[in-house]
């Protein structure tokens, strides 16, 4: 049998499934921009953008300018926002066309400066509000003097007006969401009146979308959604997660009781132990918090826990209980049985956090399976 080796395989069909089920849930006249930041959120930023171009997305978004730039060398052509520009580069944003958030006024008189520079004339900005994320964004108190300088720089013209909610995936937290969104509301309801155009308003993420239909305004950003997860067990059988965490058997050693396993010497054989070394390690995103146990991988469909530390390039699982050999199949998390999110808060933390730390060393393997 030929072995595929670690590899993270990405399914798009459940990303268009994912990509279908979201547009549901907003209106036909809404815009839907797809958040592909940190390398879509590890899933591999070119090929996902490709498809979701193809899939008819409206607008993309990256955190940073060179992630922009990543796309427009791979035939991305639809409209890219910048979440988080940075002063360093600004030209190389204006030179690929992608349309900078600008959160302060410092970075509105640093992109205008570039614009002028460049010749511009009414190039595409969005305009960023605090409405209680309290990260980055413009103070709404703020306004007038952001809208004398836009009115005074014909080198830039607002194309939206974006704000982001702090807890929309919390419920708890739903007062404090519609003053949000309220604050975000007012803004957009009286700005474009005063610019004289009418622009793109967005303020809701994943957990916006399905918690929040008075948070759509005419465009939303989905981005963990788009990946199969809803911040909320609920949502999740709607969607589809579209990776799977795949490895090979490299070696099978069997130890006696007493004998030790990994650095430190943390696990002890208490009996006979039979383990296989996984060739993913914390040098891959496998993180060390997963040892000792913390994480039971699949082997023919059977659970192994891991042993001892987790080094950089491999780890250790028990396969005392079952029936193994070298090269036969290792799943860490698949759609279906354990997934990313269920892998995440086994630690302590978020499918976002599991899935952005993947290296790039593990190869992305590109499928369709429609298994729904
Ligand atoms: C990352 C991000 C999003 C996408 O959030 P999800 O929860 O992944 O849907 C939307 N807007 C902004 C400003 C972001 O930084």
């Amino acid at each position: 049998m030929q072995l595929k080796g670690t590899r993270l395989e990405v399914n798009l069909e459940a990303l268009a499934h994912n990509y279908h089920y979201l547009r549901s849930k907003i209106s036909k006249d809404t815009k839907f921009m797809s958040v592909v930041k940190a390398n879509a959120y590890g899933h591999g930023i070119v090929p996902i953008a490709q498809k979701l171009q193809e899939l008819g997305t409206d607008y993309f978004a990256t955190a940073y300018i060179e992630e922009g730039v990543e796309l427009r060398d791979n035939g991305i052509i639809k409209p890219i926002l910048i979440l988080h520009p940075q002063q360093h580069n600004l030209d190389l944003c204006i030179d690929r066309c992608l349309e900078p958030v600008i959160y302060s006024v410092e970075m509105l008189d640093a992109f205008t400066a570039s614009a002028k520079a460049k010749q511009q004339q009414s190039y595409p900005i969005h305009l960023e509000f605090n409405t209680g994320m309290n990260r980055l964004g413009i103070d709404p108190k703020e306004i007038d003097k952001v809208l004398e300088k836009i009115h005074s720089s014909p080198e830039v013209k607002v194309r939206g007006l974006q704000s982001h909610l702090a807890a929309s995936e919390d419920l708890g937290e739903a007062v404090f969401t519609q003053k949000q969104i309220a604050l975000f509301e007012d803004i957009t309801a009286t700005l474009p009146q005063k610019l004289g155009y009418e622009v793109l308003k967005h303020e809701s993420n994943t957990s916006g979308i399905l918690n929040y239909k008075n948070a759509h305004f005419n465009m939303v950003r989905a981005g963990i959604g788009l990946y199969g997860f809803g911040n909320d067990a609920q949502y999740d059988l709607n969607l589809q997660p579209i990776a799977s965490l795949i490895s090979n058997i490299s070696q099978i050693r069997t130890i006696e009781a007493g004998e030790t396993v990994s650095y430190n010497r943390k696990f002890v054989a208490k009996d006979r132990t039979t383990y296989a070394v996984v060739p993913l390690g914390h040098g891959d995103g496998v993180n060390r918090i997963y040892g000792c146990g913390k994480l039971e991988v699949r082997i023919n469909g059977k659970p192994a826990p891991t042993l001892g530390i987790i080094c950089m390039d491999m780890f250790m699982v028990d396969i005392s209980a079952m029936e193994a050999k070298v090269g036969d199949e290792v799943v860490i998390f698949d759609p279906q049985i354990h997934t990313s999110r269920q892998m995440a808060e086994d630690a302590g933390t978020i499918s976002y956090e599991l899935l952005t730390g993947i290296q790039k060393r593990v190869r992305r393997v590109y499928v369709n399976n429609s298994s729904k």
